[in-house]
């Protein structure tokens, strides 16, 4: 199942999924290519996406 990502709490644009893949993890965070802001790495692409869409419903 694919998780939605909210648009940036800043400045309103679409932001992305970053994968990070090391010889032995794999991280996912949430970047707005606008601003810059993101979340931590994170180890599951969901738990990313929905640290982002919390803090955009601040
Ligand atoms: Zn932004």
């Amino acid at each position: 199942m694919e998780y939605e990502v909210e648009n940036c709490p800043h400045c309103g644009h679409n932001c992305i999924v970053h994968k990070k893949d090391t010889y032995d993890m794999i991280r996912y965070r949430v970047v707005c290519r606008s601003c810059g802001c993101s979340t931590p790495w994170m180890n599951e692409k969901e738990t990313a996406i929905k640290l982002w869409n919390r803090r955009t419903n601040l």
